[in-house]
C-alpha cells in the first residue's frame, strides 16, 4: 500500500513551512520548532501570523509571516 496519508504529507510541508530561512538574532543559528510544539506553533502561525521559534542554544525567537502595523488580533 502506497503512503497516501495526506495528514503526514502536510506534517512535512509543515516542517519546511517552519523551516524558513530564520536564523537566531543572538546566536545565528538555524531556528526551528520542537516536535512536542509544532502543532500549536503552526496554529498560532496560522490564526495570529506570528509564531516563536527556538535556536539550539535555546534563544526564543519571535517570527512572524506578515507583520500587521499596530492590527492586534482579536482579544
Ligand atoms: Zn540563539
Amino acid at each position: 500500500m502506497p503512503d497516501a496519508n495526506p495528514l503526514a504529507q502536510a506534517r512535512v510541508e509543515s516542517r519546511y513551512l517552519v523551516d524558513m530561512e530564520m536564523n537566531c538574532i543572538v546566536c545565528r543559528r538555524r531556528l526551528y520548532v520542537p516536535d512536542v510544539s509544532i502543532e500549536f506553533v503552526l496554529a498560532s502561525l496560522e490564526q495570529t501570523g506570528v509564531a516563536i521559534l527556538i535556536c539550539p542554544d535555546g534563544h526564543a525567537q519571535l517570527i512572524g509571516r506578515k507583520m500587521p502595523s499596530g492590527c492586534q488580533p482579536h482579544a
